[in-house]
């Protein structure tokens, strides 16, 4: 399927690469290697990364404007997303020509050539993969793009990281001779109100009986710390390993959005089939939703407990077996 991806880009003059909303270090480091991958293996075509900017992420380039009219002779390339409604694309439907590479679970077919691989860690392996499988010529910036991806996404080689994600990351920092203290700092450096905002969190979550904890993010609170409903799941990450915790949630108030935001995470029960219900979806382990009032919020409180709580009956009676 690589090797039939190349040919489409190959065959197109112009091309739209575009990634999910709520945009995060691997939807652009994936978009953006591609994007420098093809100007410089083939110089005349066109290619665009589009979305919305995040100032976060100023580390990357900026984004590109396209005016979506006729699209018959475009291709547009998507990558890290499994569904339509979440690519940060106005009207998709626009598109006759799509590919895809992503390493979540299906959701949508966007088009005749996608290259899923849920087992991956990132989008920006699989976009490495695409360059490997093609000979493609590749430079420090472009290695630079594919670490940052590889090493978000794994949160540091934590999770989903396999022999090939180190041997990718281990080609890239000898042959491109990547100072990756720098870019540590460009992935980690936070706020000194993220800190502090961080320690309203660590005193606030709730824990279950069934090894759930949660804390609900008010946007009183939120104004108060200074910081903004996308916070909350900066950190998420950093609540892995806790004894008692097998499954863990932030949730935001959105106000602009009028809405709570989920950041849901596990570290047993599979979250991800549960969170598309609340108009949410992700990885098995990690998975965000979004529901509109806070009767909803508790509703999804209370299923992804009784996740928790089927889990560890599961697991109980699977330790008498032995
Ligand atoms: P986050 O907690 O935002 O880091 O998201 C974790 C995973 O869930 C990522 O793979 C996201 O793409 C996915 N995700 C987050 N929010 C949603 C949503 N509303 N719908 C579908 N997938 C989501």
């Amino acid at each position: 399927m690589l090797k039939k991806i190349y040919e489409e880009i190959k065959k197109y003059n112009t091309i739209v690469i575009a990634r999910h909303i709520g945009v995060d270090p691997d939807a652009l480091g994936s978009q953006f290697a591609l994007k420098e991958a093809i100007n410089i293996n083939f110089p005349e075509k066109k290619v665009y990364a589009v979305g919305s900017k995040s100032s976060r992420y100023n580390y990357f380039p900026k984004l590109d404007k396209y005016e979506n009219k006729n699209n018959e002779d475009v291709l547009l390339i998507v990558v890290d997303t499994p569904d339509k409604k979440r690519v940060d694309i106005s009207n998709i439907e626009l598109f006759p020509n799509i590919c895809k590479i992503d390493h979540h679970p299906l959701i949508d077919v966007m088009g005749e050539y996608e290259y899923v691989d849920t087992l991956s860690s990132s989008a920006s392996e699989l976009v490495n993969r695409l360059f490997k499988e093609n000979k493609m010529i590749i430079n420090e910036e472009i290695a630079k793009y594919l670490f940052y991806g590889i090493v978000s996404d794994t949160n540091r080689f934590l999770f989903n990281t396999s022999i090939e994600t180190y041997n990718i990351i281990e080609e890239l920092i000898k042959k491109y001779n990547l100072n990756t203290e720098s870019l540590y700092r460009n992935l980690y450096a936070r706020p000194f109100s993220e800190v502090r905002f961080q320690g309203f969190i660590s005193e606030n979550l709730k824990l279950t009986e069934n090894g759930f904890a949660y804390v609900i993010i008010s946007n009183e609170v939120l104004q108060k710390y200074g910081v903004d409903a996308s916070s909350a799941g900066n950190m998420v990450n950093n609540y892995n390993n806790i004894d008692e915790v097998i499954a863990w949630a932030m949730i935001s108030e959105d106000v602009k959005n009028n809405q709570f935001k989920f950041n849901i995470r596990s570290r047993g029960p599979i979250i991800n089939t549960l969170a598309e219900k609340y108009n949410g979806g992700g990885h098995a382990m990690a998975s965000g939703a979004r529901v509109k009032t806070m009767d909803e919020v508790n509703m999804l409180i209370h299923d992804i407990d009784n996740l928790c709580k089927s889990y560890l009956k599961k697991e109980g009676s699977e330790n008498e077996d032995r």
